[in-house]
């Protein structure tokens, strides 16, 4: 086909997942003609196997945790005390899977009303200007968005092929007896919890001391008291060396040569890498790190012009709202004449651990390598009510990292029952600039969890 034979567009967009669904609703809202090609569902990783699955799981977690509570406080919950009361997984499937399917129809609809050419073909870029797809058709255009996300990835350890990834766990219908987790991260911390509330007998393979490296500590070694407490076995310091075979079962060997006892399932939970190979990147010169992420400047653009990047295939921190969040300031810029950019700083992000714990701003660790001892640090420990009237040992902590003499807040990190629905207003504030007083001269709710954060002292 010759080139003026190509289907010609002001933007194709390669990949439909967070960055690449907003990129393209963006850029036809503002009058472009867009082509998407996305070769698996629409909604890419958060929609499918990532965030929404991952929630609807973790709130049956929860349900679980509350039904407990209820019964304890005197509501006829049909369930033998002391256990985690019973899920039956393909009846609650059928409706996280409804849920999901409800917004791949939403998607489809407004696509179609957008008037977006959606291809539901892999791609790849012949040139700058071009991309081939899986079909053998090419389609041109002005500009190429690259959003084609990430995947799971596992170490290259002996065995490896016994365990699975996250990806492996949305396909599940019971909650195995015995699970084995390798990471500390944010999936393996969300898996671990939800996995023991909904009645798996959970152990933790860290190969370093802590959970969550880069959140408080304070914070993440309440969590791992909470984990324990729960039942969920952490083994920190316990790199995992091979995994073997035992009939159906699986045994985790430790890096000092130890065989521990079988499991029903291993998951790896060990980070995630770009999908960055096969796309005919080098065809258009695009580049990439050491790493695989495509790299972009701060305004999202390769060193190609007319291609941009955005989401998990560039080293920018791999959540859903950062994805979309750049999509949409990008083509606001491009088609619409805006000029905003994403703000890298202060991001908040939240693990849907039980109980959650999210951050925004700086660590303590973080503020105090920038400003030495110049810093004020307030703590707010309590039991939330609910957890107190069912006499659960549940606790919250809250806490607030401020600097100078103005106390200017520039982290605050919260860990406890629906610390998670708090921190978003409190992100604004952050990023607002305020200080402790600030925090102080507003009223507080109550009774709630979230008037511990201006009443701290
Ligand atoms: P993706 O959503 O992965 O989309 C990329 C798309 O590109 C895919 O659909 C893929 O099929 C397509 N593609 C790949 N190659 C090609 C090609 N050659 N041609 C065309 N299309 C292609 N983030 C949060 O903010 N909150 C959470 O609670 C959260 N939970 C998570 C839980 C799990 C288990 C996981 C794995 C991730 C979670 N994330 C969460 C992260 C979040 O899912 C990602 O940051 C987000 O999906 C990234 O969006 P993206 O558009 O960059 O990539
Ligand atoms: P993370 O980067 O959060 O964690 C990876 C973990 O795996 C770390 O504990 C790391 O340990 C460990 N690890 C890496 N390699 C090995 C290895 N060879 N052997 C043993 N352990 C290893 O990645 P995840 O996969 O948990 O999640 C990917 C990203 O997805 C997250 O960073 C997050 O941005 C996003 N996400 C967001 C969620 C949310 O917003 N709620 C939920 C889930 C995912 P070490 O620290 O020692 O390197």
């Amino acid at each position: 086909m010759s080139e003026s034979e190509q289907a010609q567009f002001d933007l194709i967009v390669v990949g439909g997942g967070s960055g690449g669904l907003a990129g393209a609703f963006r850029a036809a809202e503002h009058g472009a003609r867009v082509a998407l090609l996305e070769p698996s569902l629409l909604g890419g990783t958060c929609v499918n196997v990532g965030c929404v699955p991952k929630k609807a799981m973790w709130l049956a977690a929860d349900i679980g945790a509350k039904l407990r509570m209820a019964q304890s406080l005197g509501f006829a919950v049909d369930a033998p005390p002391q256990q985690p009361c019973e899920l039956d997984w393909p009846t609650f499937i059928v409706h996280r899977q409804r849920y999901i399917a409800g917004i791949h129809d939403s998607y489809r609809k407004r696509l179609d009303k957008a008037g977006i050419v959606v291809a539901p073909m892999r791609a790849r870029l012949l040139d700058a200007r071009t991309v081939e797809c899986e079909n053998g058709a090419r389609m041109g255009a002005a500009r190429i968005l690259i959003a084609t996300g990430g995947h799971a990835v596992k170490p290259a350890i002996p065995g490896a092929e016994l365990g699975g990834t996250s990806d492996d766990f949305f396909q599940w219908t019971a909650a195995p007896k015995r699970v084995a987790i390798v990471g500390a991260g944010y999936i393996a911390v969300e898996l671990a919890g939800v996995l023991q509330a909904l009645g798996s007998q959970v152990e933790l393979f860290a190969r370093g001391q802590r959970l969550l490296e880069g959140f408080d500590h304070e914070l993440t070694a309440q969590l791992a008291d909470d984990y324990c407490q729960s039942g969920v076995r952490l083994h920190f310091g316990h790199a995992v060396a091979a995994l073997e075979a035992d009939g159906a079962r699986v045994r985790v060997r430790g890096a000092d040569g130890a065989l521990g006892e079988a499991f029903d399932k291993v998951l790896f939970a060990t980070g995630r890498k770009p999908n960055s190979a096969g796309l005919g990147l080098e065809n258009a010169g695009v580049e990439l790190d050491a790493n695989g992420f495509v790299r972009i400047d701060e305004l999202n653009a390769t060193r190609v012009a007319g291609i941009d990047a955005v989401g998990d295939v560039t080293p920018d921190p791999p959540l859903t709202p950062v994805a979309i969040a750049a999509a949409r300031r990008l083509m606001d810029r491009l088609y619409g004449g805006g000029s905003a950019k994403l703000d890298r700083n202060d991001i908040p992000t939240v693990v849907f651990a039980h109980p959650p714990i999210g951050k925004v701003g700086l660590t303590e660790d973080e503020a105090r390598a920038r400003w030495g001892d110049n810093l004020h640090i307030y703590r707010a420990g309590f039991r939330p009510m609910l957890y107190a009237l069912a006499e659960s040992p549940q606790r919250s902590l809250f806490k607030l990292v401020c600097v100078g003499q103005e106390r200017r807040v520039v982290g605050i990190h919260l860990l406890g029952e629906a610390a998670d629905e708090m921190l978003q207003g409190f992100a604004v504030a952050l990023k607002r600039g305020i200080t402790l007083d600030d925090l102080r001269d507003t009223v507080a709710l109550h009774p709630t969890s979230a008037e511990e954060v201006v009443l701290m002292r």
